[in-house]
């Protein structure tokens, strides 16, 4: 349950992807190619959108850019934003090219007149525009007047280009104040919502490369998604934009903000009682699932003395012990598998997971499983159990010693009881 419900801002349309309102939260991501490159172009917007995209940026920085584009938009599998910077030329030829918005930055694109020939032109072809202010190029007059990318200059510059808008009737906007450092986006962001009801672009600039840029990225727009602000989203990675991709996705996966499409892989950190190589195999399984878009919880645990309790709520798992693995669904062992085919036997599971359901799989459970992993699981504490046990036995030694009894219950971890390792 979210401590604070989304924000219910007005609705815009990009192209036919709904921004805002009570539309599913976007991702959005930017090529990397020269748009003039067509079918390169072409190929990194088909990755996007197989990551995860749902609207993709593509600047417009030149003339080649704008033919570009013009050939881009009608074999685009997704809405196309037209990035202007500096040149009003640009803005207006992508206007023809075709695209579904354009992304304006005030702090480049100045001059008022300028900024409403743009917006009068998106009015009357119904194109709407992300105002896209951005801490590293805000304009120098409110850079001075705040002594620097404050929160507070970012939105008042969001709030000149509005006005702006505004006087020639145009109010087919989202907005975004990104900032690179977390503290001020989150600030800016906050302060923003408050004044206006627009869509939200949220995005972090210059994140830079993962995983910390990863981090960053999630520090921000995920406080703000929880927060109830934010329409749609982009990670600025310093890596393939394919990247950007997944970690908006997976972002909203997570936060429940979309439905679930791709695995979702857990696995143990792994431990002393780990009986595989429990990095290797995740890996492997994520990589076997992720290529099959299996959209189950899946789990990998390094061994069937914590794993299938720990990973009770997972969809699907596996977990290792005396070189077999012991795959179970929902926490139910159903089928014990040698050690070097549990990936393939996971990855079959949860195709037949998806296809035939949750209570036809559980039926299909070999007989015998459950006990064959219960008597490997033992096996494994007797041979392994001391030291990863000792604590208990130490509390039971403690007791006995103190009189107050000890009966013996915890001196044996069982699944669903934690190990204490994680
Ligand atoms: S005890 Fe937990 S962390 Fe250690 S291998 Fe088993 S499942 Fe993994």
């Amino acid at each position: 349950m979210d401590r604070f419900p989304r924000k219910k801002t007005r609705q815009i349309m990009v192209g036919t992807v709904p921004v805002g309102g009570d539309a599913p939260v976007t991702v959005q991501s930017m090529t990397t190619t020269k748009t003039a490159d067509v079918e390169g172009t072409l190929a990194q917007i088909y990755a996007l959108k197989a990551a995860g995209a749902d609207i993709v940026r593509c600047t417009c920085n030149e003339r080649e850019a704008a033919e570009g584009l013009a050939r881009i938009v009608p074999r685009s599998p997704v809405p196309i934003v037209a990035d202007i910077h500096f040149h009003v030329e640009m803005a207006l030829a992508a206007i023809e090219a075709g695209v579904h918005c354009l992304r304006l930055n005030p702090g480049n694109l100045r001059k008022p007149e300028e900024v409403k020939l743009v917006a009068r032109e998106c009015k009357d072809r119904g194109i709407p525009v992300r105002i896209g202010v951005n801490g590293g190029s805000l304009d120098k007059r409110l850079y001075d007047k705040y002594g620097g990318a404050t929160p507070e200059a970012l939105v008042e510059s969001a709030q000149i280009e509005l006005a702006l808008f505004a006087e020639v009737g145009f109010d087919d906007v989202k907005i975004s104040v990104k900032a690179s450092r977390v503290p001020v986006m989150v600030e800016a962001y906050r302060q923003l919502s408050e004044l206006v009801d627009h869509p939200l672009h949220l995005g972090l600039t210059e994140a830079g490369p993962p995983p910390s840029g990863t981090i960053k990225g999630t520090a921000g727009i995920a406080t703000l998604l929880l927060e109830g602000i934010g329409d749609t989203i982009r990670y600025s990675l310093t890596t393939d934009p394919v990247e950007e991709a997944k970690a908006g996705r997976t972002l909203l996966e997570a936060l429940g903000r979309r439905e679930r499409r791709n695995v979702d892989l857990i696995a143990c950190p792994s431990c002393g009682r780990a009986e595989i190589d429990v990095y290797r195999v995740a890996q492997e399984a994520q990589v076997a699932l992720e290529s099959r878009s299996i959209p189950l919880q899946v789990a990998v645990m390094g061994c069937v003395v914590n794993g299938p309790g720990e990973a009770r709520s997972a969809d699907l798992g596996i977990a290792a012990g005396k070189h077999r693995g012991h795959l179970f669904i929902r926490g139910e062992i159903v089928r014990v598998v040698p050690e070097d085919e549990m990936v393939a036997a996971l990855v079959e599971e949860a195709e037949k997971l998806v296809k035939e359901g949750f209570e036809a799989r559980l039926a299909a459970a070999d007989k015998g499983a459950a006990q064959e992993a219960e008597a490997d699981r033992l096996a494994l504490l007797d041979a392994r159990g001391a030291d990863a046990n000792r604590s208990e036995a130490l509390v039971e030694l403690i007791n006995r010693r103190l009189g107050s009894g000890g009966d013996g219950e915890g001196s044996r971890a069982g699944p669903g009881r934690a190990s204490g390792v994680e």
